[in-house]
């Protein structure tokens, strides 16, 4: 069938709006009418090729939408069902076996291959040209995708917003599940959070309901320091204005129990090193500009205040369990991610993706 899909042809170009061929489900897959689409960072790491992706690509990896057509020896999805999808997994590795799916010893080929793993084929294409497909098992920057089951989360919830739930299935569960699962911060217990994008204001929400005490946010653009004091930030930090450990230590003198980075700056992990108390814990979920970035840890004060470096995926989640856990604590109000997303049309991807490089916007979510 014909859809319409927004196509990454060319690194740092525009997206073009183009109407392309969607084959129909193969066995394993379901075709999804996307209600909509999650902008994330991740999606111009891929177009721009400072990660290789094959173009020209439907990229697009926050998708919702409703299921329309099954394919073969899929089991327990139904045409009609409203579902988020999150990313792929072996579903019998190790580490999908411990319900670590993030982890999956085939996560790279399964969500950066840009096609089928079996035979190399993809789901879209345009004028007899392949389009590169399956980023994140979705490419979901369309009106229709071709999904993998696996990748697949039912929205039980009939009230739950459709539209903009995708980015359950990436940003929100990274910074949240970041909080909530990878380092269990306990209640009472002090976290500082450096950003305050969708993944940073994620965490603090996640804090709160783990019951934190202590929620120090580092981020630069005012609106965003406002807005997590209304999401439940206990104090935020200007990092132009000052030292940030320093500040960081004029909230707690003995340092924090949790350190949260989502900017991937060196400095400002650093930074966050230097506030951490004894035992405490960093998570690093910013992927940094440069992937051979790396920062300096004094092994000596490491040992002596038996502290813990963590890296972090998708916030260590099992989508299957923690995506309906996060909608039901939107539900009662615990989870007001609504309060970050700004909708454009996916014909105005270029505008959008505009508008958040300036700052006007946290979470962009495409409705095509
Ligand atoms: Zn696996
Ligand atoms: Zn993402």
């Amino acid at each position: 069938m014909q859809t319409i899909a927004a196509v990454a042809r060319t690194p740092k170009g525009a997206f073009s709006i183009e109407e392309v061929t969607v084959e129909a489900p193969r066995a394993g897959e379901v075709r999804v009418k996307i209600a909509g689409v999650g902008l994330c960072h991740t999606d111009l790491v891929f177009r721009d090729q400072f990660a290789p992706y094959p173009l020209p690509a439907v990229l697009g990896h926050e998708g919702a939408g409703v299921i329309e057509e099954v394919g073969e020896g899929v089991e327990g999805l139904a045409v009609g069902d409203r579902v988020v999808l999150g990313f792929s997994s072996c579903g019998h590795c190790a580490r999908c076996q411990e319900h670590l799916p993030s982890y999956c010893r085939d996560f790279p080929p399964l969500n950066y291959a840009g096609m089928r793993l079996e035979d190399g084929s993809t789901a879209y294409s345009a004028n007899g040209e392949s389009i590169a497909s399956h980023f994140f098992g979705q490419s979901s920057f369309a009106a229709q995708a071709i999904v993998r089951a696996g990748n697949v989360v039912k929205v039980e919830d009939a009230d739950a917003p459709l539209e903009i739930l995708g980015p359950l299935g990436c940003g929100f569960q990274t910074g949240a599940g970041g909080v909530m699962r990878s380092m269990a911060c306990p209640a009472g217990s002090s976290i500082a959070i450096v950003g305050g994008g969708p993944v940073g204001l994620a965490a603090v929400m996640g804090a709160k309901i783990q019951g934190c005490t202590t929620i120090a946010l580092v981020e630069p653009v005012e609106a965003r320091r406002q807005i997590a004091l209304d999401l439940g930030a206990t104090h935020v930090i200007d990092p132009h204005a000052g030292p940030v450990t320093e500040a960081l230590r004029g909230i707690i003198a003995d340092g924090f129990d949790f350190a949260f980075d989502t900017s991937g700056r060196v400095e400002a992990i650093e930074a966050a090193l230097g506030a951490l108390a004894s035992r405490g814990m960093i998570g690093l979920v910013g992927v940094p500009p440069k992937a051979e970035d790396a920062v300096a840890i004094n092994i000596a004060a490491m040992i002596t205040f038996g502290q813990r470096v963590v890296g972090i995926m998708e916030g260590d989640s099992d989508p299957q369990t923690f995506i309906p856990q996060l909608i039901a604590a939107h539900r009662d109000g615990r989870f007001p991610f609504d309060r970050l997303v700004q909708t454009f049309p996916l014909a105005q991807i270029n505008d959008a993706i505009a508008a958040q490089a300036r700052g006007e916007c946290i979470k962009v979510v495409l409705i095509p």
